[in-house]
């Protein structure tokens, strides 16, 4: 019982976290509802003249570590639109479903996968709160590892999860979806609305859009909207590799939009119908692949941890359940205000795509290796992240309300500088005594190097508050001082320290603290 209590105050300090986030979001211009005014379209979401600057810089920072910091990697970026085929041959027409279940009672339909793998992340919330309880005992002497590896109570929910998913995985993977509406039953698992364990069975659900080519009814041509970048790499492969003359191993990088119709969409931009991938695909020799599948784990969580939200914020989930193309994979999964989820996957992909679209198309897609003498289909490892998740995950795991030394608090937004919307805010005290001249001088010669705002609306206190909840890292303040002796006051956002810096200084202090090559030095 007071285990159930205990669940339902980390649930409800969840959700009301998750819950600022989202009005925050809104509130500080980072992320509106698509069409709001029509009362919005479901899991579409908008971003706003701040959102849209830190998903640029989210961006920037992916493609400077994955493509411009490789000399053996390069980027394309295909069209949305793609043929047909395209999709047939990828095993999206006939494979890409999800196992979706619907309520009877309250109507609401759910990805049955998720139902059982959010019971089994409640096992993993009381791992934690036995974890917390015992660090709280032992104080300093505790020791975590031993601890959740000799623990009788984690060690049975820890079993208890792992034969779920392994149930899970195999029953998804025989397309036995008796038995996935079976271990719903068993698990008792309830809809979270009705609270009743009433539920049809389990169908597949195909996730991908559908659109016309071609202005006449007749003659138009039925296309889909990519549920994924990776087929544009793919389809792309052997241009890529002849006119840039690309030398395996070598990665295909892209950016871009993909669209799917997703069953459950009640998270935010966590699972939206049209989000952003950035996708990377490694071509290598086939039985390379166990080797680079590594590189790439390492890789990519070395680039998550150069971000500095707390390493344990990530974990890896490898997968029990391979998609169709796969012989690998695994997810770094971050801590998310409801909990960890995926942020990224890293896939082995085999040689299945580039075989598929040689079947599909008659065509060759094979690479003649000079050092084997022959010719080969590689072999791939792809890296995939979701752009809008990244987002939301250093959005919320910035988000803070912090309680300072004159019993007031302070809600601040402590986003990585290098990503920040804004890098400094230049505030004149006043609006007068030629304090904004001043000001507007230093926001023209800053802007150059990085995105500055100028404010002087309210008092500079208030400001300060604004510019904390906006995230920017540096407000620099022009006083009656500055007058005197051309400093001014620089003011940092995480530890409120001030200190007066000359205006000539200003830049390389500022850049030293938000330039890229600094961040991604740390990987
Ligand atoms: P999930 O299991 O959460 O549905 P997935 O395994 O289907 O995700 P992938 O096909 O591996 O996801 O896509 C790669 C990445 O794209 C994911 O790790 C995620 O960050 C992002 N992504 C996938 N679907 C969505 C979505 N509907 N909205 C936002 N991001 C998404």
């Amino acid at each position: 019982m007071f285990g159930a209590v205990f669940y339902f105050c980390i649930m409800a300090n969840q959700n009301d976290q998750f819950k600022k986030v989202i009005s925050h979001a809104k509130e500080y211009g980072y992320v509106f509802q698509s069409s709001e005014i029509y009362d919005g379209l479901s899991a579409v979401y908008d971003y706003a003249q701040n959102g849209v600057e830190l998903k640029n810089n989210i961006r920037d920072y992916w493609w400077k570590a994955m493509v411009q910091m490789h000399d053996n990697i390069v980027g394309i970026d295909a069209a949305i639109f793609m043929h047909p085929q395209t999709w047939k041959a990828s095993g999206h027409v006939d494979a890409f479903n999800d196992p979706l279940i619907d309520n009877k009672d309250s109507k609401k339909r759910y990805r049955a996968d998720v139902l059982v793998e959010d019971y089994v992340g409640k096992l993993d919330a009381k791992i934690e709160k036995e974890v917390k309880k015992a660090a709280k005992r032992f104080g300093d002497a505790f020791d975590k590892e031993e601890f959740v590896s000799t623990n009788p109570r984690v060690l049975g929910y820890k079993e208890k999860g792992e034969t779920i998913l392994k149930r899970l995985g195999k029953s998804l993977e025989n397309e036995d979806l008796a038995d996935v509406k079976a271990l719903i039953e068993e698990l008792e698992i309830a809809c979270p609305v009705s609270g009743s364990r009433n539920w049809t069975d389990v169908k597949q659900f195909n996730l991908m859009f559908g659109t016309k080519l071609g202005a006449s009814a007749d003659s138009a041509m039925d296309l889909y909207l990519r549920p994924e970048t990776a087929q544009g790499i793919f389809v792309n492969f052997l241009n890529v590799q002849k006119t840039g003359r690309m030398k395996i191993p070598f990665g295909i990088a892209q950016t871009g939009k993909a669209f799917r119709n997703e069953i459950v969409a009640r998270q935010f931009i966590f699972r939206m119908r049209e989000f952003e991938q950035m996708e990377m695909q490694y071509f290598i020799k086939p039985g390379t692949q166990k080797k680079w599948y590594e590189f790439w784990k390492e890789a990519r969580l070395k680039w998550h941890l150069s971000l500095g939200l707390g390493e344990d914020n990530y974990r890896f989930h490898d997968h029990e359940k391979l998609a169709h193309y796969a012989d690998a994979a695994s997810d770094i999964e971050f801590r998310f205000p409801f909990g960890f989820k995926e942020l990224e996957g890293i896939h082995s992909r085999t040689d299945f795509d580039l075989s598929q679209h040689e079947k599909h198309t008659g065509k060759k897609l094979q690479y003649f290796d000079p050092e084997e003498n022959k010719s080969y289909v590689p072999y791939v490892v792809e890296t995939s992240i979701g752009l809008d998740r990244m987002f939301l995950a250093i959005f919320s795991n910035a988000l803070q309300e912090e309680e300072l030394d004159n019993d007031t608090t302070r809600v601040v937004l402590k986003l990585p500088s290098v990503l920040a919307p804004f890098k400094a805010a230049v505030l004149p005290l006043v609006k007068k005594d030629g304090l904004p001249e001043i000001a507007h001088k230093i926001v023209e010669d800053l802007k150059w190097e990085f995105n500055v705002m100028y404010d002087e609306k309210d008092a500079v206190g208030r400001r300060y508050r604004r510019q904390d909840a906006i995230g920017t890292p540096f407000c620099i303040t022009v006083d009656h001082d500055t007058l005197d002796n051309e400093t001014v006051t620089l003011r940092e956002r995480d530890t409120m320290k001030q200190q007066r810096v000359n205006i000539s200084d200003l830049m390389a202090s500022i850049k030293n603290e938000v330039d890229m090559k600094s961040w991604l030095k740390r990987m």
